[in-house]
């Protein structure tokens, strides 16, 4: 059984996780760790601090298997604008280079859903961090994005959401020191299932998303 881990900023060195794992731009190349992917994008907070070029040149390099973080970003200083506009540079670059976008969204779900029917990218967007309510979620899922699902959100559920079909969600860490396993988990319990059966859906799930 492997465990996968949809966003994440460390390598896991545990063979029984697969990880796809957030670089910044300009990132060294790490020796390739078995089961782990990356992705390199421009969070909203880090406008301004790498270029495109840097992120292009990062990309090709390591060689990353997603586009992202980026994204929309409500509770940040940076104006929406530029926000919007480095986001959609990076849209641009997901389609370019025919890798799925990995996307940081907080206050901000229906600009988001807004661009992408505006832009109708061909690429998969996975939605990190979701800890929206119901509409928001069905919204999101209506419009072909797939929701990973914030830790300390699941946490709080009392039950597994009934809107989240199983091809519709995946876990992650991000930034929390909450083991995987734990999340695993505590998801199974709420789906009432065991932990290889969650772990055989995810793995589907994520395969799909990253490898079309
Ligand atoms: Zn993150």
């Amino acid at each position: 059984m492997k465990l996968v881990d949809a966003h994440t900023h460390r390598v896991p060195h545990d063979p029984e996780q697969t990880a796809l794992v957030d670089l910044l731009p300009g990132s060294p190349s790490s020796d390739s760790d078995e089961g782990c992917f990356y992705s390199c994008g421009i969070h909203p907070r880090d406008l301004g601090r790498f270029s495109m070029d840097e992120l292009v040149e990062t990309l090709c390099r390591i060689p990353c298997s997603a586009v992202g973080e980026c994204g929309l970003d409500s509770s940040l200083t940076v104006g929406l604008e530029e926000q919007e506009k480095s986001f959609r540079a990076q849209i641009a670059l997901s389609e370019e280079l025919n890798l799925p976008l990995v996307v940081h969204c907080v206050r901000q779900y229906y600009e988001l859903i807004r661009i992408r029917k505006e832009l109708a990218p061909r690429q998969p967007w996975l939605i990190h961090g979701f800890r929206g309510n119901a509409e928001v979620g069905q919204a999101l899922l209506g419009h072909g994005m797939i929701l990973s699902l914030s830790p300390v959100w699941l946490l709080h559920q009392e039950r597994f959401p009934e809107w989240l079909p199983d091809v519709s969600f995946l876990l992650e860490t991000d930034e929390s020191s909450l083991p995987l396993r734990d999340i695993y988990s505590h998801t199974a319990k709420l789906r009432g299932e065991t932990m290889e059966e969650l772990a055989g859906i995810l793995q589907k799930t994520f395969d799909c998303w990253l490898f079309k």
